[in-house]
């Protein structure tokens, strides 16, 4: 039987136990896959312990870059991009994934980002995952917009196909020459559920053909106001549940197929609602 969790603090908005439960079902797997909500504070002293309880693991925040100081071996994605979001032990080994680059690449659904401009918004752990899978994806330039210049910069994911340049977002940042602009920050959920990562005039900048995606698993103000414009959007549910199959594909040794992850999508939604 496989044990498996999520490890991150705060969890108690993960649906991540309901999806995986789903995709072990539909491969006819017996397993179980529990939260393990660990404290910055409890951090050394839990996790020992919960290494030698489990076979695999789903790693978030606050966690994804801090745990590559107790792995025993890492995948090349995690080697470029500087965070693990899925762990695999096996004989006291551990070794680290990044699962949150293939559920990116997936999401896009074949859109093809050659020679085209994207615009970040945040540069944290997601958007460190996302400039990795969009340098493979040979785009012209990758313009990242932060509200704090120092903390980024020479701190980024060291690219060398892609022109990525650094910006301080500012109500003045130009976006209008973006095909994909992209929201990696909180803004739009929780506490900060009203608020939206770019203002009404950049919205209107926007190319017509402009895509927005936006990283929150729900339909934000952002996406909302995008599509009032006619833009093409995409939420980031799709990204959250392939980057779960491809957790399982990883603890499993089972492929990710459409059925899969129609389980998995099914078993999300329903638990979100
Ligand atoms: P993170 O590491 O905390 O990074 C958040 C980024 O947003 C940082 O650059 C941060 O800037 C910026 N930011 C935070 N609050 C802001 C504000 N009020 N105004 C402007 N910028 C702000 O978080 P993360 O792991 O990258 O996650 C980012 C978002 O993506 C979250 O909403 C998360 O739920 C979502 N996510 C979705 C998936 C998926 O599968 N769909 C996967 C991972 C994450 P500072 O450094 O200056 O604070």
């Amino acid at each position: 039987m496989l044990k498996l969790g999520i490890l991150g603090h705060p969890l108690s908005h993960s649906r991540s136990p309901e999806m995986q439960a789903a995709g072990l079902r539909y491969l006819g797997l017996s397993g179980s896959y529990n939260k393990f909500e660990v404290k910055q504070e409890d951090f050394d002293t839990e996790l020992q312990q919960i290494f030698s309880s489990v076979n695999g693991l789903n790693v978030t925040i606050p966690y994804k870059e801090k745990i590559l100081n107790y792995l025993n071996m890492r995948d090349k994605l995690v080697e470029r991009i500087g965070a693990a979001n899925t762990l695999l032990i096996s004989e006291g080994m551990i070794k680290g994934y990044n699962t949150d680059y293939q559920g990116f690449a997936d999401s896009l659904g074949g859109i093809n980002l050659k020679n085209k401009r994207i615009a970040l918004l945040g540069a944290g752990g997601a958007a460190r995952a996302i400039i990795i899978a969009l340098e493979d994806m040979e785009p012209t330039e990758v313009d990242i917009y932060v509200r704090n210049f120092q903390k980024y910069d020479g701190h980024l994911p060291v690219v060398s196909k892609t022109n990525l340049k650094l910006h301080l977002y500012d109500e003045n940042s130009d976006l209008s020459q973006a095909d994909l602009v992209v929201n990696c920050t909180p803004m739009g959920q929780g506490r900060l559920a009203d608020e939206m990562p770019i203002n009404s005039a950049q919205m209107s900048s926007l190319k017509d053909t402009a895509i927005v995606y936006d990283l929150i698993y729900s339909d934000t103000s952002f996406l909302r106001s995008a599509r009032s414009r006619g833009l093409k959007t995409i939420d980031g549910s799709r990204m959250l549940i392939l980057q779960g199959a491809h957790s399982l594909r990883i603890w499993t040794g089972k492929p990710v197929t459409e059925k899969l992850i129609e389980a998995m999508s099914s078993a999300f939604y329903a638990a979100t609602t």
